[in-house]
């Protein structure tokens, strides 16, 4: 089955968002094979984000990531990468489709409660840089 990286990110686990985000992941038929809670620190921030570097928004992104532990997690499902992004909603969450992690929660096109990733490479960069092959079930 196919896998993509999550993250319930610093807002989401500031808020007390946590058991809805996940709540509603697992609701949509994705399985949960690895979750932890992490703290980043500015250069792991900058790693994981390395293709947005040069942005304008790169600093305040990296602060944000920073601001507070946040919660990578693997999920499976059939299509997990699209799948995932789907349930996820666009980046801005005034653009977010109804019924989307986004649109129901997030604050703002940064402070957006949730990553997933964009590619099926991506996912398997993203899966390997937060979680050992023995941590995902
Ligand atoms: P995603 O794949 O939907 O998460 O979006 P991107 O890969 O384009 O951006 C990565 C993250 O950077 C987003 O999830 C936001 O947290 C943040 N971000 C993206 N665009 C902007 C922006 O225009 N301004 C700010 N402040 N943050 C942004």
């Amino acid at each position: 089955m196919d896998k993509t990286l999550a993250i319930l990110k610093p807002d989401c686990v500031e808020r007390k968002l946590t058991g809805k985000a996940l709540d509603f992941i697992l609701s949509r038929g994705f399985n949960i094979l690895a979750l932890k809670m992490v703290h980043l620190n500015p250069a792991e921030a900058r790693r994981f984000y390395a293709v947005h570097r040069g942005k304008s928004f790169f600093d305040e992104l990296i602060n944000f990531m920073t601001s507070g532990p946040c919660i990578p997690l693997v999920l499976e499902k059939e299509n997990a990468v699209p799948a995932f992004r789907e349930i996820i909603g666009a980046t801005d969450p005034a653009k977010a489709a109804e019924d989307t992690l986004r649109k129901l929660y997030a604050e703002s096109v940064q402070r957006n409660t949730v990553h997933g990733s964009d590619s099926e490479e991506n996912a398997q960069k993203e899966i390997a840089f937060f979680f050992s092959l023995m941590e995902i079930t």
